[in-house]
């Protein structure tokens, strides 16, 4: 009997019957080969089929050759497609699970590189977007007409393909959205006025999808509740639509989502990060579902099988989008059906290695779980042949991840850390505002290495002598990095402070601050919020172009939007090289300008890492395996910690 009653009860829609309530949403994955869906995307989607997913919809598929683009998305348009869906299909079906396809077109909201070059993007009507800075050209109608024959060929090779069902993405002020909105729809032809003229579009490529599969596969869409954005569609106007299209019979579900893709604060909800309350979006999904009458999905920060069950006990949806929980741990539902929770790998909402990865051009993946987008290649590999006994120096994510892999290897692993608790600077991360998710990290390595038995020595510090005493085969080091103090002229009258200490209560700082961010991520940002909240005045100098330049963008401009509310000053391109008194001296990165900042009573130094290579160094010479991993190899961050700290442990 499941924990969750509502969660794995089956829906139905037509002949389909979806055996519980977990949707894994259309994302962008970047594992298309070649414009189609091969091996790595078939082994992504089984994995989450296996792990009990009830519904995977694969990530939307550009239907016409005004769509196309240089990115790797997957391609519709023609034959070609069909095998690769099919392996995709096949493989979710062996375990399960059903699977449908998504058609989109970006319309305006695209950058629209073909070449290298900007080729033109159309749209309803030549509207520019806040974005992507795109100024669209208005389709001809019979370009439209043609959107809508290439929209019901698309839907046609899905049916071939054996898939479950289509979904139109008329969400996130997409090309169907910017016909519904009459902000960016001003055509004067039958597809733009009138609601009912700025519906059409839409409801004709639905006919064209319906004539094309037949009646047996189901046909949806997804759309934004509101979109957030200036001139986005608002919750009536959507209301509108879908009520329309309901009593037009044109859909079997409305997946509903938030957000618009054309501006920088609509986007955010694209991918809501932590700063975002779980399941937000579920109250508004309630008002359109009860007002269309259809079965609703719904997502957005639905990271817990607790909090999908009780947005479907509420009556506010009938599915709920779970993408990011089943990238972070594929087999969430399976464990939570089997009332396995504590073995849950939560999703932080960390954005960094899912769409983060997606905004820098690579593959997604997930900076918990390595194996996330790298199934086909990472595959599960026996217990070792040999028991070694394994030391591992170093208790952060590096060093947690490693113990738990190596453990799962089946060797004898003995954690050290120097500190009295495990955790490393995810602690640090956790304790910034808004930032408290980031903990789940540790509390979800915490909990794998409980179940695997590693032994863990706390107030430990590794040097050689420990090392021989204990007789291992190997040490994993893992001794991370501390803050790098960077050479500043200053006098003795100066207060300078690392964020670290002033996180750690081990310094204090006091009046006007500035905070020096040379990384540009959250600790310059964090550092900038958590004292301004606590009444100072701040200035958070950043050593590039914006700050948090090197966070994903879903995330930083969260955190800009709120530092811009709380009065911080935020100064770009500088550089700290001095501080006398009361007065901090800046260099403009590319000028090379003096910036003089007056009245600054603590400077707050967010100036990057050095590696801690104590260890490293002691242990030349001894005749057992060392391996390096993490920040004590070269600082980076915890995604690149833990993919270490899981190869090394992996490869024992
Ligand atoms: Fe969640 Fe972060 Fe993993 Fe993305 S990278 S799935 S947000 S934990």
């Amino acid at each position: 009997m499941s924990h969750f009653k509502h969660l794995f009860s089956p829906l139905r829609l037509r002949n389909t019957e979806i055996r519980n309530r977990i949707l894994s949403t259309g994302h962008q994955t970047y594992l298309a080969e070649d414009g189609i869906p091969g091996e790595r995307m078939a082994a992504y989607h089984e994995a989450r089929a296996r792990g009990g997913a009830g519904l995977i919809i694969v990530e939307s598929a550009r239907f016409h050759e005004t769509s196309l683009t240089d990115a790797p998305d997957l391609v519709a348009t023609d034959e070609r497609c069909i095998a690769g869906y099919r392996s995709v299909a096949d493989a979710v079906h062996r375990h399960g699970g059903k699977v449908f396809g998504q058609l989109s077109h970006a319309g305006r909201v695209s950058k629209r590189v073909r070449g290298g070059l900007r080729d033109i993007a159309y749209a309803p009507s030549a509207v520019p977007d806040h974005r992507f800075h795109t100024m669209p050209r208005e389709m001809p109608t019979d370009l439209v007409q043609e959107l809508v024959v290439a929209c019901g060929a698309a839907a046609g090779r899905f049916a071939e393909a054996r898939l479950d069902g289509v979904e139109l993405v008329a969400s996130h002020g997409l090309l169907f959205a910017q016909f519904l909105n009459p902000a960016t729809n001003q055509r004067s032809d039958r597809y733009g006025g009138s609601r009912e003229n700025r519906i059409r579009f839409l409801a004709e490529c639905l006919a064209a999808v319906r004539a094309s599969v037949g009646p047996e596969l189901v046909v949806g869409m997804r759309i934004s509740v509101e979109e957030v954005e200036q001139d986005g569609l608002d919750a009536a106007e959507v209301i509108a639509v879908c009520k329309q299209l309901a009593a037009a019979r044109a859909l079997d579900y409305v997946n509903a989502t938030i957000g618009s893709m054309s501006g920088l604060g609509g986007s955010i909800h694209v991918v809501p990060p932590m700063d975002h309350a779980t399941a937000y979006v579920a109250p508004k999904a309630a008002t359109l579902r009860a007002a269309v009458g259809l079965p609703l999905f719904v997502a957005g920060r639905i990271n817990q099988p607790q909090i999908a069950e009780e947005v479907l006990a509420a009556g506010q949806a009938d599915m709920c989008g779970m993408t990011r929980a089943m990238i972070s741990d594929a087999d969430m539902p399976r464990k939570a059906q089997a009332g396995q929770l504590d073995d849950i790998r939560a999703c932080i909402g960390c954005n960094q290695a899912c769409i983060g990865h997606f905004h820098l051009g690579y593959s997604i993946s997930c900076i918990q779980n390595p194996i996330s987008g790298r199934e086909h290649v990472l595959r599960p590999i026996p217990r070792a042949a040999t028991r070694r006994t394994v030391l591992i120096a170093g208790g952060g994510p590096a060093g947690m991840k490693a113990a738990v892999e190596a453990a799962s290897r089946g060797h004898r692993v003995i954690l050290c850390e120097a500190s009295r608790r495990l955790g490393g600077q995810a602690l640090l991360a956790q304790a910034l505002p808004e930032r408290a998710e980031f903990g789940g990290l540790v509390t979800n390595l915490e909990h794998e290495l409980k179940c695997l038995a590693v032994e863990i020595r706390l107030g430990t510090r590794v040097d050689r002598a420990l090392v021989e005493a204990l007789s291992v085969d190997v040490v994993i080091v893992a001794t991370g990095a501390v803050p790098f103090q960077p050479e500043i002229e200053a006098d003795e009258s100066s207060h300078i402070v690392q964020a670290w200490d002033v996180l750690q209560g081990t310094a204090q700082a006091r009046g006007r601050v500035l905070v020096a961010d040379w990384r540009c991520d959250w600790v310059g940002m964090g550092m900038a919020e958590k004292l301004v909240r606590e009444g100072h005045h701040v200035r958070l100098a950043v050593n590039g172009p914006h700050a948090g330049f090197n966070l994903q963008m879903y995330l930083r401009d969260s955190w800009i939007g709120r530092l811009h509310g709380l009065g911080v000053e935020v100064i770009p391109y500088a550089r700290i090289f001095g501080v006398d008194g009361s007065t901090t001296y800046l260099t403009h990165i590319v000028s090379g300008a003096a910036i003089v900042c007056e009245d600054v009573d603590t400077v707050v130094l967010a100036t990057g890492h050095t590696a801690v290579t104590t260890l490293e160094h002691a242990l030349i010479g001894w005749d057992g395996q060392t391996i390096l991993v993490g920040d004590c190899v070269s600082p980076r961050t915890a995604e690149e910690a833990i993919y270490e700290g899981f190869l090394a442990g992996r490869g024992l």
